[in-house]
């Protein structure tokens, strides 16, 4: 036909999606079906209210959709018409069985492959968009070897992808790099160059680095392990602050300047959360204990044991702060997707602060702009929460419904609309029964950081401490803390 190559994409979640419609976008010349086993995740995508949340994503799909971008259930049909067939399943940690808890569940990739070898009747290039474990390319080999009639070849690469949720657009549109994994065979550097071809249509050459199979699958467990790693180590530096009287920004700062550091991915936070940073990192720990170098394990778990730490250090600060009782104090929580952006709630801290705080008997009113109610309501169960606990939390519709006669706010979730909040406001509707509270620096609060005669606590999350900036020269806000400074010399 018209189109110069058929591409069929198997998952259509946070990264197939996007990354199919951008594809979609810049080359005209494509097809591209992106189909899925759900037939409920489809239909949202064809009726044009996604399953997901991205800026910008919503108006690409519809440029593209029925043009040269397609939403299917027909899964066999599509592997069939399709030329190169990406892989963007799940690949959760396992739940039960071997390695549960670190693996990687690569269940899904291998139905998708017994699913190809099944209805391939002409050659295919299978590319691993999933993160998956190092070697799994192997398997899709063996699963297609053994599976598939001899006439049809299948070529495995990797292509791992580097998108972060909440920029998923404009990563995919102007990425980092591109990485290509392949068999140094002809037939591997043919598919190689087949799929940097569909790259090169909008991404420059030189960014797009073609490595063996097991590097590219390798290098993506090792970026996101680097990523988390900074934010652990900042992270445990901000405990070492609130103990000495240093400021976490001004570390960050100061260390972050030196161009062999970095300024990005310093910001201080009540721990990581996400579908993909601790899963990878698990996953890497896991390919080391199964390499027999126990060191090399121990020292990325120590990553993810920091970032329990952190969660579990931002519960209790808040329950000691309200004088060690929070039994049916209402507190507000702002914000439940795991950043701003994006309404994906997967392993976000701001689960394991409720949890810890419903444990306390805790009144809980959660506000979130993007994250419906099921999806608060099932990442909360599956980070461990009673059903007969999930029942006492409150969803409310406003930050003011969530934050009225609150004992405590807990910003969990740096979305922009909460740095333009009128907090003089919120603060008035507050509970305060007035007592000293003499508070040292911690980086979660700044109202916080001045003695205040209030009982009412704000903790602040911001990843983002230059809206935190912006935030404080707010005239009304410098108004607010300008007088609970001078209430609290008054009191005095
Ligand atoms: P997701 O859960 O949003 O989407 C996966 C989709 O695959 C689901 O809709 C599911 O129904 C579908 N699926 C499962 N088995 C299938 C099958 N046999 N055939 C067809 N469809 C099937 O997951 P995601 O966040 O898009 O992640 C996909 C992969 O990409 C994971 O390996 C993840 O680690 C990796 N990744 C994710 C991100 C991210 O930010 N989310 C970034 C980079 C890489």
């Amino acid at each position: 036909g018209a189109y110069e190559l058929r591409v069929c994409c198997m998952g259509a979640g946070y990264v197939g999606g996007p990354t199919m419609a951008v594809i979609a976008k810049f080359c005209p010349r494509i097809r591209v079906v992106v189909v899925d086993i759900s037939a409920k995740q489809i239909a949202r995508w064809n009726r044009g209210d996604l399953p997901i949340y991205e800026p910008k994503l919503e108006e690409l799909v519809a440029a593209q959709r029925n043009k040269n971008l397609f939403f299917s259930t027909e899964i066999d049909r599509n592997i069939k018409e399709a030329d190169l067939i990406f892989v963007c399943v799940n690949t959760p940690t396992k739940a039960t069985g071997f390695g549960a808890g670190a693996a990687a569940d690569t269940k899904h990739v291998e139905a998708c492959a017994r699913m190809i070898a099944e209805s391939a009747t002409s050659d295919k290039i299978v590319v691993e968009k999933s993160t998956v474990p190092v070697h799994t390319a192997e398997v899709l080999n063996t699963v297609f070897e053994a599976n598939s009639s001899t006439s049809v070849h299948f070529e495995v690469l990797s292509n791992p992808e580097f998108l972060s949720e909440g920029t998923a657009v404009s990563d995919l549109m102007d990425p980092s790099r591109i990485l290509i994994g392949g068999n140094s065979t002809p037939s591997g550097q043919k598919a190689v160059e087949t799929l940097v071809s569909i790259y090169e249509h909008w991404v420059a050459r030189d960014k797009i680095i073609t490595t063996n199979v097991w590097s590219s699958e390798l290098s993506k467990l090792v970026a996101n392990a680097f990523l988390a790693q900074r934010i652990s180590s900042m992270n445990s530096i901000s405990a070492l602050c609130e103990a000495t009287g240093a400021d976490v920004s001004e570390v960050a700062r100061a260390v972050g300047t030196d161009p062999r550091i970095g300024d990005k991915f310093l910001q201080v936070s009540v721990g990581f959360g996400g579908s993909c940073f601790q899963k990878d990192i698990l996953n890497l720990v896991y390919l080391a204990e199964s390499c027999h170098l126990p060191q090399v394990a121990a020292y990325w778990r120590s990553v993810v044991d920091m970032n329990e730490y952190q969660k579990n250090r931002f519960s209790k600060l808040i329950v000691s702060k309200l004088f060690h009782s929070v039994t049916n104090k209402k507190i507000a929580i702002l914000g439940f997707a795991y950043k701003k952006d994006t309404g994906d709630t997967r392993e976000t801290a701001a689960a394991a602060i409720i949890k810890a705080l419903v444990a306390e008997r805790a009144n809980i009113h959660i506000y979130d702009p993007k994250v419906e109610k099921e999806d608060m309501i099932d990442e909360l169960q599956y980070q461990g929460l009673a059903q007969c606990d999930i029942e006492t939390i409150h969803v409310a519709s406003s930050p003011y419904e969530a934050t009225n006669k609150a004992h405590a706010i807990a910003i969990l979730t740096e979305w922009t609309e909460f740095t333009a909040l009128p907090y003089d406001r919120i603060y008035q509707d507050m509970l305060k029964p007035a007592f000293e509270n003499n508070i040292n620096t911690t980086p979660f609060s700044f109202f916080l950081t001045h003695p205040t005669p209030l009982s009412v606590l704000i903790f602040f999350f911001h990843r983002h401490y230059e809206i935190m900036f912006d935030f404080l020269k707010r005239p009304t806000l410098e108004d607010e803390l300008f007088k609970m400074k001078f209430t609290a010399k008054s009191l005095l």
